[in-house]
Formats: C-alpha cells, structure tokens, sequence
C-alpha cells in the first residue's frame, strides 16, 4: 500500500487527513496485532487467489473466506471480508501483479472500513478491531484535519504504525455541492490574445480587479513581447524545428501562464458567487476559429492557455456551486447585444465594436463577453429542459451531442 500523506488541496478541504492515535501500552499491543493478522489475512488470500486465477470479489469470497478464516485464528468475520476485498482491489489495481502473487507486507499499512472501526467524534476516540476485541483509542491531530474529520462524512481510514507512531490516515467523502439556479443571469467571459479575459462586467484580466503584484497587464504584455521577437527570429529560420521550439513555451512562461489563469479564474467564479450568476465562456472549438491571429501564436497560446482557463474556471466553479456553460462562438464579437445586429461592420476597427443600426459602441472584447452571457441563459436553459417532452431517440440525441449553443454542463 502506497504511503499517503495528509494531503491539503488548494481548495482548502483535505481528502485524506492524517490523525495520531494515542494508544495505552495495551491498545498498542492489540493494533500490533491487529495489523500483524489483517496483513497475514491478505497473504494468504492473495495466494490462493493467484493459485487458483481467482480475482473477483465474490468468486474470491467463495473461494478463500472459509479457508482463511480457518488458517488464520483470531480472523472475525469482518475482517476476513475486508481482506478478500483489499486483495480484490490489490488485482484489479495492477494488471502487471497478477504475473505472481501479491503479498502484503506485515507491518503494512491496513485498510478499515465502517464495520472494523467506529467513531466518537464529541470524545475524540475512535474505536478499532483487533482480534481480542474493539479497542476505543483517542486521536490528535493538526486543528484543520480535527475539524475535518468532526465535520464532514468519513470513508476509509488506513492504519499504521510508522516508527512507533501509531497512524491513522482517514479518508474524507467531501460533499459535492449542488448547483445553485444562476438567477442573476451569467457571467459572460471574452478569452482573447490581447486581453486574456474579459468579463461582461468590463473587468480586463489580467489588471487592476486582481489582487498582488500580478494586477496591471505588466505581465502579459511582457509575455506578449517576449512571443513576438521569439517568433520573428523563429519565423526567419522557418524550419520544422524552429516551429516545434515556438510551439513549446518556456518553463517559466507556462508557469506564469497557470497563474495567471488560476487567478482569473478564482476573480470570474467569485464574482458569479457574488452576484448569484453562473458563468459563461466560449466553446474553445469555435475560439480557435473566431480569434484571427497569426498561426504560429495560435498553436502557442490557443492549444493550452484558454484550455487550461476554461478547465480551472469549471473546476472552481464546480466547487462552488456555480453554474457553468460553454457557448457557441459564432459572431459573439459581430452581433450587438442591445438592437441583435448581427454584422462584419460592426467592427469598424481592432478591438473596437461600433453598431451600425443602434450605435451601441464600446471595447469589442467587452462587448463579446455580453453576448456570452446572453447565450449562457440560453444555453443553461436547453441544458436544464426537463427531458419529459420529446421521443425518446431525440432526448438520447439531446443527451449524447449537447445543442451547439450550450455545450458542457
Ligand atoms: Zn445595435
């Protein structure tokens, strides 16, 4: 079993947390033995596992439970049943493991389950199987996994003895939060070259709305600079090669770039959270063929850096609860979003939209970032349409292509 550490994601919310047990002389002994049996219990399983080309849990079952619960004295039922299933899991994991049998080492890390341990959360102990019955041991911790483990639901906890420190490593089943109904409407967000994104609000990310030293567009016209002399060198060489060595980002700007996306992020997500909105972007697809700009610095940014936006904004939003569309991008930079005139015109210069019917002028990218969030309501509609109405051929082809407005969920 791979050794896990208390691990804290960025989000705050740990998924594995690590406890210490603080057992007496006694309750040492009985965990020691406890880990000794349940270890010697998978070997044994594991064996006639591989021996007989045995794999699946219920055929395992069948075939070990009887027979390791009479070669191993002290066994109890559950654990017996834990075991088979952690060789089970041990098979299923690794194909390649199969070649010989897999044997658990004794002092190894041993899996509880709900029916080998319980919790006593208000008393701070948790009551653990061993073979001369339950031990009730208490546990400290850091002040974040204490809180985590008193308030969310708890899975599977491996325990573990590492230098006479005895372990338990607890696994948290970290509540999915529901989507809230975006009433406020959505966020509509403009992924461009120029301005890496741009909200329907007229917030310019990079700039002044975030925080640190990474607000003001320093950064990306840096990037921007920086792009341009590597691909006019690059561009006079022409060679195949030269093309791989601008397609690839240095280090340094790719980990900029992922800053900078996580930040724009978090800003876009906060801001629907704030307002009760969902958020909006457009379908990659389609920015790939809207953004008109050199070939060569669409392979760089395009292919990875609006990804990457678009993934984090999902995942925080997500995590958040907030609602989240992909929109078709056809003519998001040439439609109005006051009078709907939809015309080439409208662009009378770069980065500029002007309406030729209503007048409606402004920032085009701030512009298109409205009519986002326009077709995010429209999109977060066909997406939520109850599926009673309809044949059914036509829901499941609703299901498997989403409309071209409304892609994602
Ligand atoms: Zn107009």
């Amino acid at each position: 079993m791979a050794i896990r550490r208390s691990a804290t994601k960025r989000h705050g919310l740990p998924t594995i947390v690590q406890l210490r047990l603080t057992p007496t002389p006694a309750q040492a002994e009985a965990l020691a033995v406890a880990v000794l049996l349940c270890n010697e219990a998978a070997t044994i399983v594991s064996r006639l596992a591989w021996q007989h080309r045995v794999f699946a849990v219920l055929e395992l079952h069948r075939l070990a439970y009887y027979e390791v619960r009479a070669q191993v004295a002290g066994l109890g039922a559950q654990a017996a049943v834990r075991a088979i299933a952690r060789v089970a899991g041990a098979y299923a994991n690794r194909r390649a493991s199969k070649k010989r049998a897999h044997i658990f080492r004794p002092r190894g890390a041993v899996p509880y389950d709900a029916r080998l341990l319980s919790w006593n959360r208000d008393a701070r102990t948790v009551s653990l199987w061993s073979p001369t019955g339950r031990v009730a041991v208490s546990y400290t911790g850091r002040p974040e996994d204490l809180k985590a483990v008193d308030g969310l639901p708890l899975g599977e906890a491996d325990l573990i003895c590492r230098r006479g420190v005895w372990l338990l490593q607890v696994t948290l089943a970290l509540p999915k939060p529901t989507v809230r109904e975006p009433v406020g409407g959505f966020v509509g967000v403009d992924q461009g070259v120029a301005n890496l994104a741009v909200t329907c609000g007229g917030a310019v990310l990079p700039g002044p709305a975030l925080a640190g030293p990474i607000g003001g567009n320093g950064h990306v016209r840096t990037l921007r600079e920086r792009r341009h002399r590597q691909r006019r060198r690059l561009q006079k060489k022409g060679t195949s090669s030269a093309r791989r060595v601008l397609r690839r980002l240095s280090g340094r700007e790719h980990r900029m770039m992922i800053d900078l996306n996580h930040q724009i992020s978090k800003y876009v997500v906060r801001e629907a959270e704030r307002t009760g909105r969902g958020v909006a972007l457009e379908d990659l697809q389609g920015i790939r063929g809207r953004v008109r700009v050199h070939r060569l610095q669409r392979r760089t940014l395009h292919t990875w850096a609006f990804a990457q936006q678009a993934a984090f904004t999902r995942y925080k939003a997500a995590r958040a609860g907030i609602a989240f569309v992909l929109v078709d991008p056809a003519y998001t930079s040439q439609g109005c979003p006051e009078c709907g005139n939809v015309a080439r015109a409208n662009r009378p210069a770069r980065g500029r939209f002007a309406c030729t019917r209503c007048g409606l002028a402004g920032h085009a990218d701030h512009i298109a970032a409205r009519n986002i969030a326009t077709r995010g309501i429209t999109g977060w509609a066909v997406i939520n349409q109850p599926h009673a109405t309809g044949l059914p051929s036509a829901r499941r082809d609703r299901e498997s292509k989403p409309p071209a407005s409304a892609v994602g969920s």
